[in-house]
């Protein structure tokens, strides 16, 4: 019996380096190799370059063509050859800088074809040995959702058997540029996919939802159990993924308990989100409950929660809660959020008297919000218009379960049929996303949509921490137009879908547990949550906070609860294209180098026999520096590479390449910062003849 050990942070894992290699799954078929990702991949078992004497040959062939020895073509597309180095990749980086760039992820649009996901085996974990799990031990472990927002997935096992918790994404952050998603580590659920017996899932959403396609069936296609909202979901995200077929059981709000397996069953409770089918799970084990709340707010007015929520909680009186375990997105917040019913209420009215268009911009993933826009047209006598994919699919399924009345929906060409005053447009792009509707929209790029005087933009969402600069850049290009702008900040045209720490009180105060595990946050947010709960009553030897992979066992029946040293790989995978891959940090790595302080590539000529240079070498950045401003530099840099490669090479029999690039790139990379202030990713090109 232990406290939580929280200083064991450090996770060994940016620190390996090794080449992942492509395993091709069955269902995959062999000529999807669509990126260059490998292509970009460094070799790092060589550290430096990846040239061989070979390698430069081959070069020769594709190799850029020069012309002007002091060229100044800074931004002109001259790349450099295939399978070129990767520079010095074991440097130690100066401090990162803070970014200027900021903004969400800018996702590409929609791929047209179907994704064919190729896995890249990570090498780093396979002599990993775990401690045994004992009889009637109960092992949790979160295998991602721990150290950040998303890319939510909890495992427990007990006696052989596994029930898997949620299958989310997490998006691209400041620390993973240009990344498709973050998937959860399954190594550990593959290694032991013939104990899995079920996939619950609390709700659709992405951070729930969104790497089903691409761990299904890695794990072993285990059956998946979920509400019918998430279960559409669930069908219409594998839909675009050929040989991802989920077993998929829809689970009813009737459905008591349903036995798993011999140690488990679960049951699943309705409680408020803002998706529609938002249930909390119970996992029933042979000493008490588990709990997940998954997302969950506590719909109030003034602080007063409704009697639906005491309604929602009330199973618990009778419930034997062995360990709960719950959302902390909202913890830092302090009191209540605005009641869900009263926003829906405001921009009712704002739809009733606007002179012209609503406009309105939410999140896709506020599901019964939107369903609340809908209806709200519809009474007064409007035409709607749904703009964003996401938008579409999540209402495609609303409309599908009949939720609410649809037939005055209308395309956006038939817009122009009707009177402004007749138009509600519910449209995605609230964060600024740039190929978002509201952000084409504000630049005047949409197809059919310009903004005119009497349109009213509602932005029915908050800003999302990341995203304070694209909303910025979108507010500009919306208050420069003549519409009226009405935002969260004007009247209450938003609340989370997550509580804040009044509802979370509220929520803890509901439900008799022994253990508490607070998880869907990162570190300070789970241990405010932690804090949280044990002001509540909650001893301190009875909370764990863990990292992803953390292994935590309840113990002698249920008495004791422990996080074990030891982990399971937690580290969250990357989707970048159409690789899966855990080593993907080092394409990352790159990413941040060359948009932090850009490229510089060498070109040198080098004659065998004499050991000299043909000529001057050529340089090429990107990204770095204007050449034609740093002339000086540029030759103090030629003369450096030439004296440095010739005499590297001078004694040399047979020539060692690598062993060149290394010194030249070394003193490159140490001149270019003395000079410049700027560390550039040093990419010598040796063509020898
Ligand atoms: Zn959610
Ligand atoms: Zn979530």
């Amino acid at each position: 019996m232990e406290k939580q050990t929280n200083n064991n942070t450090s996770n060994p894992k940016r620190t390996g380096s090794r080449r992942s290699s492509i395993v091709r799954r069955p269902h995959q078929s062999s000529q999807t190799k669509p990126n260059n990702t490998q292509n970009r991949t460094p070799n790092t078992n060589q550290n430096r370059t990846t040239h061989t004497n070979n390698s430069n040959n081959t070069n020769t062939q594709n190799r850029p063509t020069h012309t002007n020895n002091n060229q100044n073509r800074s931004n002109q597309a001259v790349r450099p050859p295939h399978k070129t180095g990767t520079g010095p990749s074991t440097q130690k980086r100066t401090p990162n800088k803070p970014s200027a760039r900021r903004g969400p992820a800018k996702r590409r649009p929609m791929r047209p074809m179907k994704k064919k996901v190729i896995h890249k085996k990570s090498l780093r974990n396979q002599n990993n040995k775990y401690p045994t799990l004992e009889k009637n031990v109960i092992r949790i472990i979160p295998l991602g959702g721990v150290e950040q927002i998303g890319v939510n997935m909890t495992a427990i096992e007990m006696n052989g058997q596994i029930i898997v918790i949620d299958a989310g994404i997490g998006f691209s952050n400041e620390d993973t540029p240009g990344i498709d998603y973050m998937i959860p580590n399954t190594t550990y659920l593959e290694e032991n996919k013939d104990k899995i017996r079920a996939l619950v899932i609390t709700h659709g959403h992405l951070d729930h939802i969104g790497a089903i396609p691409y761990l299904y069936n890695q794990i072993g296609k285990p059956p998946i159990y979920t509400r019918e909202f998430g279960a559409l979901l669930i069908k219409s995200k594998c839909s675009e993924f050929p040989g991802v077929d989920p077993k998929i059981v829809v689970v009813t709000a009737d459905d008591g308990d349903i036995s798993i397996s011999e140690d488990f069953k679960i049951k699943f409770f309705g409680l408020t989100h803002s998706i529609p089918d938002s249930t909390g799970i119970i996992i029933k084990t042979p000493y008490g409950g588990i709990v997940t709340t998954g997302d969950v707010r506590v719909d109030n007015i003034d602080g007063v929660p409704l009697e639906k929520e005491f309604e929602q909680y009330k199973l618990f009186k009778n419930e034997n809660v062995l360990l709960m375990t719950m959302d902390s997105t909202g913890i830092p917040y302090p009191g209540w959020s605005a009641s869900e019913s009263e926003v829906i209420e405001t921009i009712d009215g704002i739809i009733k008297n606007v002179p012209g268009r609503a406009i309105i911009a939410s999140f896709a993933s506020q599901v019964e919000r939107l369903v609340g826009f809908i209806e709200s047209a519809k009474k007064y006598g409007k035409y709607v218009v749904i703009e964003g994919r996401s938008m579409n699919t999540n209402l495609g399924i609303a409309k599908e379960l009949k939720l609410t009345d649809f037939s005055h929906v209308i395309s956006a060409d038939e817009m122009n049929d009707h009177p402004p005053h007749k138009i509600v447009m519910v449209v995605t792009g609230s964060q600024g996303e740039e190929f978002a509707a509201l952000m084409r929209i504000s630049n005047k790029t949409h197809r059919t949509v310009i903004l005119e005087p009497t349109d009213t933009i509602v932005l029915s969402s908050s800003v999302v921490p990341g995203n304070d600069y694209a909303v910025d850049k979108l507010k500009d290009n919306l208050y420069r137009s003549e519409a009226k702008i009405v935002t969260y900040m004007d009247n209450v045209v938003h609340a989370s879908g997550h509580g804040k720490r009044a509802e979370l009180t509220w929520i803890h105060e509901q439900i008799d547990y022994k253990f508490f595990m607070p998880i869907h946050g990162n570190y300070y947010r789970l241990k405010m949550h932690a804090e949280l709960a044990e002001t509540l009553g909650a001893k301190p030897e009875n909370i764990v906070v863990p990292d992803n992979g953390s292994i935590i066992e309840i113990r002698d029946e249920g008495k004791t609860i422990i996080k074990l040293d030891k982990k399971v790989p937690g580290d969250p995978r990357i989707v970048d294209g159409f690789s899966v891959s855990e080593e993907q940090h080092l394409v990352i790595r790159d990413r941040k180098i060359l948009a932090e302080d850009g490229i510089f590539v060498i070109v040198v000529m080098l004659d065998r026999k004499t050991k000299k240079l043909k000529k001057s070498p050529d340089l090429i950045s990107r990204g770095f520096v204007v050449l034609k401003d740093n002339k000086d530099m540029l030759t103090n840099a030629r003369t450096l590479i030439k004296k440095t490669v010739e005499e590297a090479a001078e004694n040399m029999n047979p020539i060692d390449f690598d062993y060149i690039k290394d010194v030249t790139a070394n003193k490159l990379t140490k001149f270019l910062m003395q000079a410049s202030g700027k560390r550039p990713e040093v990419i010598p090109v040796i063509l020898s003849s």
